[in-house]
């Protein structure tokens, strides 16, 4: 059964954000550059935990827990695991409720999103980033080997580099349209210059909760303990400066310029309803090494959006619709085999999935794929053509579960958009 919120809004069958989500971001509201609070998207609206910790509303919650809902990053509260930000979350839950007898108490510290600005949502020490969606691999592979798309490892181990921290911003951030080295001409020079192939990838990020001791390892069935909640994330792509670029050692400049996340952070609490079995690997595929076997639910059912506006537009279009169960490797997985050497992960870490593609063309989570390598154009409702991001195009991901007998929740979005080279 739905439960009910004295913020209208918030009992609204399309929201986002009902009571059963409640994730965390982090927000301004007025005050100083840095004045920065940690809140819950509940509907219209956000919680400033910073405000009820002041006027004793938290008073329940063990102490450390309370200090680090009003410190002015969320790597703290994330850091204290699960347990946490699930007593946070009761807590205000159920203050939230319709005819809870804390609604004047708690009221004045619930602000109108459309009044604050939302944050990247943490300190993100360090990016990484999968190829974990066995579709899009495969459709960029046959792109480049027809009759052999998946290269032999892809199987066996989850495929991932190391990104770029100082270029992640949040929804609704702007960039320019990167420059740099290409050759569209393989008989002539390399040139420099705006990139003309510029790409977005829809992604699942995944961000660590308690991290893990250098030379430690996080078995795979306690890596879950170690994320806390999902985001949205758009790595942006210059496919003409990557094709260049990426051999012999992977992604760099075609990469490093832009990635955008969501600002809320949805836990896997709220994600529990959702849960479903991981990616069925088809006959022949080989089963997970034991440090990689997982158990039985650890997959997640989430629909994956693309929406399109382009500089005419005055409504975005839909591009594609794909579903996180297409990842081939778990995020429990990713998360085993990334600390599986030793490497210490810390608390605000972004991993994230790889694009996520389905089977059918429209559920294709990159232009490259929609456009199959910029030969087929995708013509837009309005007479528009794509074959790559033109400037003033605004790209909006959107993710959400729905599931019979559960409440629909939400990501929220994650927009930005192209502006044209410097
Ligand atoms: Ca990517």
């Amino acid at each position: 059964m739905a439960l009910r919120s004295w913020v209208e809004s918030a009992n609204e069958p399309a929201t986002d954000f009902p009571i059963e989500n409640l994730p965390f971001g982090l927000f301004r509201h007025g005050g100083e550059e840095d004045d920065t609070h940690v809140g819950l998207a509940i509907g219209d609206s956000i919680v400033d935990l910073a405000g009820c910790y002041e006027a004793g509303l938290l008073e329940a919650i063990n102490e450390q827990v309370q200090a680090a809902c009003t410190a002015p990053i969320l790597n703290e509260l994330m850091a204290l695991g699960s347990d946490a930000s699930r007593a946070v979350r009761h807590t205000i839950a159920t203050m939230l409720m319709e005819g809870s007898m804390m609604q004047p108490e708690l009221e004045p510290h619930v602000i109108r999103m459309r009044d604050a600005e939302m944050m990247v949502p943490c300190a993100i020490g360090d990016y990484t980033d999968f190829y974990a969606g066995i579709h899009h691999a495969t459709n960029v592979g046959s792109m480049f080997r027809p009759e052999n798309p998946l290269l032999p490892n892809y199987r066996w181990v989850p495929i991932g580099y190391h990104g770029r921290v100082s270029s992640i911003i949040v929804s609704g951030t702007g960039f320019h349209r990167p420059s740099g080295q290409t050759r569209p001409d393989p008989e002539s020079a390399p040139q420099f210059g705006p990139s003309r192939r510029l790409d977005y990838e829809m992604e699942l990020g995944a961000l660590v909760g308690p991290g893990n001791e250098r030379g430690e390892r996080i078995p795979v069935d306690r890596a879950e303990e170690h994320l806390f909640g999902l985001c949205l994330v758009n790595d942006w792509s210059a496919r003409d400066i990557q094709t260049w670029e990426y051999q012999p050692l992977g992604p760099f400049l075609a990469k490093s310029f832009a990635t955008s996340v969501s600002p809320w952070i949805v836990t896997l609490d709220a994600l529990t309803p959702f849960r479903t079995a991981p990616y069925t690997r088809p006959d022949g595929d080989p089963q997970p090494l034991p440090y990689l076997a997982s158990s039985d639910h650890s997959g997640f059912d989430i629909t994956l959006e693309v929406w399109l506006r382009s500089a005419q537009m005055t409504e975005p279009v839909l591009l594609s619709r794909g579903n996180s169960r297409d990842l081939y490797w778990t995020l429990a997985q990713l998360v085993a085999h990334h600390t599986s050497n030793g490497c210490n992960l810390r608390p605000g870490d972004l991993l994230a999935s790889g694009t996520i593609s389905g089977r059918t063309s429209d559920s294709r989570g990159s232009m490259l794929e929609l456009s199959w390598g910029g030969k087929e154009p995708v013509v837009l409702p309005n007479g528009e053509e794509r074959r790559f991001l033109e400037d003033g195009d605004e790209v909006i991901l959107r993710g959400f579960c729905e599931r019979e007998g559960h409440r629909r929740i939400g990501f929220g979005e994650c927009r930005g958009t192209v502006l044209p080279a410097n």
